[in-house]
């Protein structure tokens, strides 16, 4: 906003405002996306505004989902005084060798700001399995920038969970309670503490093998359930991001469909995360948040 003051001749003073300040567009999510050929390109988000009205934006989206290549979605954001502000978004529409979901358990955490800024950087979409714990604005972010936003444990006491399904059911409701009352959605994408294989489980059942009737039972009910099939090791016996690192891309195939145990709690755990999705856009990999018919990578139920 420039303030021009004006004096006439006769030194009666007036004053107009005059603004030369452009709206400010930011993105969200990312300003370059890699996708998969035939997946559903959700509109990415962006935020504009300006000092002095509410800009109008126009989109256009020039992006092709069904054929390979590199597109570009374009903004621009006009205020009142036609000031004129221009953004662009890169997307490149690839025919993948795989698809690897990346997910982290646990959190949010202190760890969950800088993860989210690396999948942004990368323009790369995962999955979080939110607890009780930490910051609400983190859970926000995750769903405003276009990741998956799943329920893994309010509390995340196995003793309480699963003493009893009306424990686990109780739990699992506040969790979805607290996902809901910040970003306004229900999900139905939940993974279960320590996996469906989880043993853990069979030491506070009382013998009634709760996971077996859990993993139905959550199924009757809408929910659908996510496992792994590759495990970081970062809650177990990988405590640095070279091993986090190591252990994950030497699971990749040449193609195929990985969901990737990670928690966000761990530091060590997202210090890896760069140099995986580096890793996987080499070698032709799209990364996608999981969706309720995505690749669930269901282990055997042991108790
Ligand atoms: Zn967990």
């Amino acid at each position: 906003m420039l303030t021009v003051t004006l004096l006439n001749s006769r030194s009666n003073s007036g004053e107009i405002v005059v603004d030369t300040t452009p709206p400010v567009i930011e993105m969200i999510g990312g300003d370059a996306l890699t996708m998969a050929v035939g997946d559903v390109l959700e509109e990415p988000r962006i935020i504009a505004y300006d000092d002095s009205s509410i800009p109008k934006v126009e989109i256009e989206n020039h992006v092709n989902i069904t054929q390979e290549g590199e597109y570009k979605i374009n903004y621009v954001a006009t205020d009142d005084a036609d000031n004129v502000t221009f953004a662009e978004r890169e997307v490149k529409v690839i025919r993948p060798s795989g698809r690897i979901y990346l997910t982290f358990d646990d959190g949010p955490s202190d760890s969950t700001a800088a993860l989210l800024d690396t999948l942004n950087k990368n323009g790369v979409k995962a999955t979080f399995f939110v607890t009780g714990y930490g910051d609400d604005a983190l859970i926000k972010r995750e769903h405003d920038e276009g990741h998956t936003v799943g329920l893994h444990s309010m509390s995340h006491n196995y003793s309480y969970i699963y003493a009893n399904k009306n424990n686990y059911w109780a739990d699992l409701n506040a969790v979805q309670d607290r996902v809901q009352n910040i970003t306004g959605q229900h999900t139905n994408i939940i993974r279960f503490p320590g996996g469906s294989s989880n043993m853990v489980s069979s030491v506070y059942d009382g013998g009634q093998r709760i996971m077996s009737a859990l993993v139905n039972e959550v199924s009757e009910r809408g929910y659908a359930y996510f496992d792994w099939n590759i495990d970081s090791d970062d809650a177990g016996g990988a405590t640095t991001a070279d091993e986090v690192y190591n252990n994950v891309v030497s699971a990749l195939g040449n193609g195929g469909e990985y969901v990737v145990l990670q928690h966000d709690v761990k530091p060590y755990s997202v210090d890896a995360v760069d140099r995986i999705i580096q890793y996987g856009l080499e070698h032709g990999f799209v990364f996608s948040g999981l969706k309720e018919s995505s690749f669930a990578a269901h282990h055997g139920v042991n108790n």
